[in-house]
């Protein structure tokens, strides 16, 4: 039987993030990236907005969107690749009192942090971007720098180009445990492959992934449909992503602009279903969009499709490390909204915690599972 001390599955950008770390820090380690679907089609990661931004609630996230922007930064010096950031800031916008007390909380935690993020009343909004309708705001949070979008398959490249890891195109059919461990992985195709380590980087398949070794895993796949309209006149000037009061977003994509909402209904989908939910458009983002802007009441939608979020049921929030019973299988799963930015401060963090025994740039240990089985989630309330 084939042997590798770690074997992950699922090789998109969580799962290349580690193996590419795991070669840093432990090169020595033999490692296994098994990926079902080689071209990425339908990963969320070839699927995703690509945003990157420090506007979270929890210090935690911060400081993992921190780590991420700078090593973003770096991959031209790294790999020779640019990967095309565009710092050009999140805009968060409240329209009642609490929303602007809370937008006012996560400014602190975030200042707090170190992020460059500033609060702006309706007047100085209109300043900025004069197109705005602000009458109905109350504030509005504003990245300064650190936060905007870049290439998320850029990155996942840069990982995969130089891990070092084998991968193996195939199927995670089934896992062998025995004494409290996983001993092999069982593909498809009917080969085993012995382990010392498992991952679980299987993105929005992640819970059928832990049934195999018999844990529940509240992660979901959760449908987010991505629009691209054009604009007969644009606002003129770099222009943030903005998310609306009622949760719709925008940013500029080339001459276009990129957009979503969350949807009303969020139902568990089939992880094949990759079907666009066109209505969003007509009766969610364009009405919301129009009343914001008159730039955008004359749009025009030149494309649309649909990716899945690994929907974290409990708090839309990664869950990593080891499990508590079974000390060799590995999470680094749920990532929700925000894993293409998580990927290198979790990367890092999956491989300190193999290589190393614990977690040594950021503590991740909040992420662990055990809040999972307590049933307590991690309260983040800049979710999209
Ligand atoms: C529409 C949309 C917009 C998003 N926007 C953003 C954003 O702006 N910013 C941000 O940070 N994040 C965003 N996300 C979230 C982000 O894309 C994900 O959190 C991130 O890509 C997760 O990466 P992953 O490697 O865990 O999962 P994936 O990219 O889904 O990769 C999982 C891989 O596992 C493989 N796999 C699954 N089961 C098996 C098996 N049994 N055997 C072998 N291989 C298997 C799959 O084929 C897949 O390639 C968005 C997601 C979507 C859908």
């Amino acid at each position: 039987m084939k042997q590798s001390d770690v074997i992950i599955c699922g090789g998109a950008v969580i799962g290349s993030a580690i193996a590419w770390n795991l070669s840093q820090i432990a090169p020595g380690l033999s490692v296994t990236v098994i990926e079902r679907d080689p071209g990425f089609r339908h990963s969320s990661t070839a699927l995703s907005a690509s945003g990157i931004r420090q506007q979270f609630s929890d210090p935690l996230n911060v400081a993992i969107s921190r780590f991420g922007v700078e090593f973003i930064k770096g991959a031209k010096r790294r790999w020779g690749v640019d990967l095309n950031l565009r710092e050009q800031g999140y805009l968060y916008l409240a329209n009642t009192d609490s929303g602007a007390d809370i937008l006012r909380q996560n400014h602190a935690v975030q200042r707090r942090e170190g992020a460059d993020t500033a609060l702006l009343s309706p007047g100085e909004i209109k300043a900025r971007f004069d197109h705005l309708n602000v009458d109905d705001l109350t504030l509005g949070s504003l990245g300064l720098s650190g936060e905007g979008w870049f290439d998320a398959v850029g990155l996942m490249q840069g990982y995969q180009g130089d891990s070092g890891a084998r991968r193996i195109r195939g199927e995670v059919a089934g896992l062998r445990l025995q004494q409290g461990k996983v001993q092999a992985v069982q593909l498809a195709s009917g080969e085993e492959i012995a382990c010392g380590a498992f991952i679980n980087a299987a993105g929005p398949r992640a819970a059928d992934i832990a049934l195999m070794a018999g844990i529940e895993l509240p992660v979901e796949p959760r449908k987010r449909t991505n629009f691209t309209f054009d604009c007969a006149h644009p606002p003129a000037g770099d222009l943030p992503l903005m998310i609306d009061p009622g949760g719709v977003w925008l940013r500029p994509e080339g001459r276009h602009f990129l957009c979503a909402c969350a949807p009303v209904d969020d139902p568990r989908v089939a992880p094949d279903d990759f079907e666009p939910r066109y209505r969003e458009f007509e009766d969610i983002i364009w009405p919301a969009l129009a009343a914001r802007s008159p730039a955008f009441e004359a749009i025009k939608m030149q494309a649309m499709w649909a990716g899945h979020y690994a929907y974290n049921v409990l708090d839309q929030n990664a869950v990593t490390g080891a499990h508590p019973g079974i000390s060799n299988f590995y999470f680094a799963n749920g990532f929700s909204g925000h894993g293409v930015q998580q990927a290198p401060a979790i990367g890092r963090g999956m491989a300190e915690l193999l290589a190393l025994g614990g977690y040594k740039t950021l503590d991740l240990s909040k992420l662990g599972y055990e809040r999972i089985l307590r049933g307590e989630p991690l309260l983040e309330r800049c979710v999209i």
